[in-house]
């Protein structure tokens, strides 16, 4: 198994992949894992869908086969392999399509494994968003990206892009005392919807709501003050919060500025939400994973809560299913010239994966439906 699985990641690893260029990479998979058994199709945008196993649950998996774009040729260093790719996420990927086809082995494995490899994860999520559209019939969900071996992500938080627009008279500018200034006017609003938001002493940087400035732009000459400014502010939300309410109170703030400054003419607007998701840590399916990894690693697990935001967000919402993120590699080396993985840590995953898919389908099957609802 080992010279198999580290053959199908090298393989894959060997095949670039930005988003969008799926095409080799997805025709090379599904014939993989035809021949480890898996019935495999090709949806209309690309994703290829892999079935192993019958009865109940129904397990499902998700990976995608793209990456950032930016080659990294693959070399192997003692127990390392290097490639772009090798962590975010096909080495994930390929440790969960190997337990799949371990586990479909098993006679004890009485269950479903529904394993999806998407497009264009590292893009606009158009292969998660099609197959939310088409609705995914499972129990239970993990999605491929690196978490490191011995952790699962249980959640992630929110994101609103929020874009402020400031209009003020104008004047020259050797007359400053005269007008107001529109790029001075978007830093005084950005400050107070930064003041507003408890500091983060207070709080992990996870349960906190966190906002960063990440554009402005304005002013047309450079004798003219500035009568317009655009800027755009990346506000972090965690799972006790909709994006709903944290923009109601942000909303708030702004209103009090435009009250306190009836010259200033300030308009917002949403450029873009993604809601928080945090799993239910008493599911079956958090219980099943950490056993595994006790089992396979001698380790407790640690549970991540990450401050970016995932397709784990969209899926969560959108399937009413437990689901988590699980996989080998050190996350921080995600589009970085340093991406690499781990071999030892590959295998032991494959291990974790596959020991999680026939725990889960025996609490399921001992504990029926029950307990496997969302909190
Ligand atoms: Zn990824």
């Amino acid at each position: 198994m080992r010279e198999q699985a580290v053959r199908l990641l090298t393989n894959l690893l060997g095949i670039y992949s930005p988003s969008g260029k799926e095409e080799l990479i997805a025709s090379f998979i599904a014939y993989e894992m035809k021949k480890l058994g898996f019935e495999v199709g090709t949806d209309s945008v690309g994703n290829v869908i892999g079935v192993v196993g019958e009865g109940e649950p129904t397990i499902f998996l998700c990976g995608h086969m793209d990456t950032v774009a930016g080659h990294l040729p693959l070399r192997v260093e003692e127990d390392k392999i290097y490639a772009r790719g090798a962590v975010d996420a096909k080495g994930p990927l390929a440790a969960m399509v190997m337990a799949a086809a371990e586990v479909s082995k098993e006679p004890a494995f009485k269950g479903k494994v529904l394993l999806t490899c998407v497009v264009e994860e590292e893009a606009t999520s158009r292969g998660v968003r099609h197959l939310i559209t088409q609705g995914i019939h499972a129990d239970y969900a993990i999605f491929a990206e690196p978490s490191g071996a011995e952790n699962i992500t249980i959640g992630y938080k929110g994101q609103i892009q929020l874009k402020v627009i400031c209009k003020t008279q104008t004047g020259h500018s050797s007359t400053p005392w005269l007008y107001e200034n529109a790029l001075e006017k978007a830093y005084e609003i950005w400050s107070q919807i930064k003041n507003s938001y408890p500091p983060l002493e207070e709080e992990s940087p996870f349960n906190a709501v966190t906002a960063c400035l990440t554009k402005v732009s304005g002013g047309r000459a450079t004798s003219v003050i500035p009568f317009e400014s655009e800027m755009y502010i990346d506000i972090r939300v965690p799972p006790q919060f909709t994006t709903t309410q944290v923009f109601d109170e942000t909303q708030k703030v702004i209103e009090q500025y435009k009250a306190a400054n009836p010259k200033v003419e300030v308009k917002t607007s949403i450029e873009d939400t993604v809601e928080p998701f945090e799993v239910n840590k008493n599911s079956p399916l958090v219980h099943a994973l950490s056993s595994s990894i006790r089992k396979v690693l001698d380790k407790p697990a640690t549970l991540l809560r990450k401050t970016g935001t995932g397709d784990m967000n969209i899926l969560g919402h959108a399937m009413n299913m437990p689901i988590v993120t699980y996989g080998p590699g050190d996350s921080h080396l995600d589009h970085t010239l340093d991406e690499h993985i781990v071999i030892s840590e590959y295998l032991d995953s494959i291990q974790v994966y596959k020991e999680t898919l026939l725990k889960l389908a025996e609490l399921h099957n001992k504990n029926g439906k029950q307990g496997n609802q969302q909190a």
